[in-house]
């Protein structure tokens, strides 16, 4: 009887499997956003990965992207509407509000992990991505907003790869500049209609400010002589962003004004940015964010200002490895294991190796023959083998001097007792 043969099912597209020098970058990023976050005393959360649809919904706003076409929601077995989260900060924003974390109020949080969005798949653009992320909750300073920037700047500098990545700042105003702004900006397309791309008719009364970071050139053209939200700013507004752009010099943090910056979700007020570089072709944006002022209301909670942004890790991870930043090699000891009798020796001294903090590796399988060459191969900084001569177990060291004269002293006893 013969089997029938089962096809192997594919991976689901737009995931991605991160192996070898990207998942090296990868957990690079991570390793250096946790250092970073401590500095600046952010405290860790770990978040659920779903939550009910309505939390993203009414946060994110219904006209939006991400709420109308992006997000993976279905119903659980109780009939119950969830979604895969799209973005960290709704989940944060309805955990304030249903844990009482106003009691910490400045609340400082950071996190990482996977997001879903039903995007069209394509370099830098996935369908499960992962995300750093920092918020401040409870903050109305622009203080906090300076902290956040201060933040990301430093993490791409640790990184090394604040070369060519910009800052690109702007304002929304507050609720009301907002509002002026956006009902100049549909007085002005509306009269330009016709030219504009679909997705901008389609956006002009549902989500004008939108049409201001479309990349159709059809739209392009009428960008540049929009409405400015400089003209539609209240004085608290201004003096809100000055505040904010003089802390950022203060800080030492380059930025560069861009009027028609938008950010895609409703619930933005006052600051917006993005770091954007041109080195990952069009997914250029790596950390996007800002004020959030009226997303706390939109769940039904009280006034709460705040403020934070998000990180693309694949993003950063690409940015990391072209810049070279990642030695995935840096093996401190290769153990060379050239007769088998040594082999029980070899095991003792890789544990002793590795507990004194050293990253070791040990070659016992294969021809012995070989296992030296195999050792010295690795790019260990230090070489340990092992051979029988008369019975007893004989090590030979090689490498950088510092480096073999504490393994010497770490396994001489081992060698010792095995030989006693
Ligand atoms: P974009 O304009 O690239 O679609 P966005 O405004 O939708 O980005 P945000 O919601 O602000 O992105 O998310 C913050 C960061 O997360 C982005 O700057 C980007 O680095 C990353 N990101 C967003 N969507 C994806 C995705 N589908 N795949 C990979 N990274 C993503
Ligand atoms: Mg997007």
């Amino acid at each position: 009887m013969s089997k029938t043969p089962s096809k192997t099912p594919q991976a689901i597209r737009g995931t991605q499997d991160i192996f070898g020098a990207e998942a090296e970058a990868f957990a690079h990023v991570v390793e250096t956003f946790e250092r970073v976050r401590r500095l600046y005393r952010f405290r860790r959360v770990e978040m659920p990965v779903f939550e009910r649809t309505e939390v993203f919904a009414r946060s994110l706003g219904e006209t939006t992207d991400v709420v109308s076409k992006e997000m993976y929601s279905f119903e659980d077995r109780g009939g119950e509407s969830l979604t895969l989260r799209p973005e960290f900060t709704a989940g944060i924003a309805r955990a304030y509000l249903t844990n009482g974390w106003r009691q910490y109020a400045p609340l400082k949080v950071a996190t990482h992990g996977p997001l879903f969005r039903y995007e069209r798949p394509q370099k830098g653009r996935y369908r499960q991505f992962h995300q750093l992320d920092a918020e401040v909750i409870g903050a109305a300073e622009p203080q906090a907003d300076v902290e956040l920037l201060a933040m990301a700047d430093q993490l791409l500098k640790e990184l090394g790869i604040a070369d060519g990545v910009t800052l690109q700042l702007n304002t929304l105003g507050d609720g009301d500049s907002r509002e002026a702004w956006r009902a100049a900006l549909v007085d002005y397309f509306a009269a330009h209609r016709a030219e504009l791309s679909e997705d901008s008719q389609d956006r002009l009364e549902r989500n004008p400010l939108r049409i201001l970071d479309s990349k159709d050139p059809r739209d392009r053209a009428f960008v540049a002589d929009a409405p400015k939200i400089d003209d539609f700013l209240s004085g608290e507004a201004q003096d809100f962003f000055g505040a904010v752009t003089a802390g950022l010099d203060a800080a030492g943090v380059a930025w560069a004004r861009e009027p028609s910056l938008v950010r895609g979700l409703d619930y933005y007020r006052h600051t917006a940015f993005e770091f954007v570089t041109d080195r990952l072709g069009a997914q250029g944006t790596v950390i996007g964010g800002g004020r959030y002022d009226g997303l706390m209301e939109s769940l039904g909670g009280p006034a709460t200002r705040a403020v934070g942004w998000a990180a693309g890790i694949e993003r950063l991870a690409m940015l990391v490895g072209e810049a070279g930043q990642i030695a995935i090699d840096a093996l401190d000891v290769s153990i060379a294991v050239e007769d088998d009798r040594a082999a029980v020796a070899g095991q003792r001294i890789l544990a002793q190796l590795r507990r004194s903090g050293l990253s070791v590796d040990m070659i016992a399988s294969g021809s012995p023959k070989k296992r030296f060459d195999k050792a010295a191969k690795s790019n260990a900084r230090a070489i340990v083998s092992l051979n029988i001569d008369n019975e007893k177990v004989v090590s030979g060291l090689r490498g950088s001097t510092e480096l073999v004269e504490r393994i010497a002293e770490l396994i001489r006893p081992i060698i010792e007792a095995e030989n006693r």
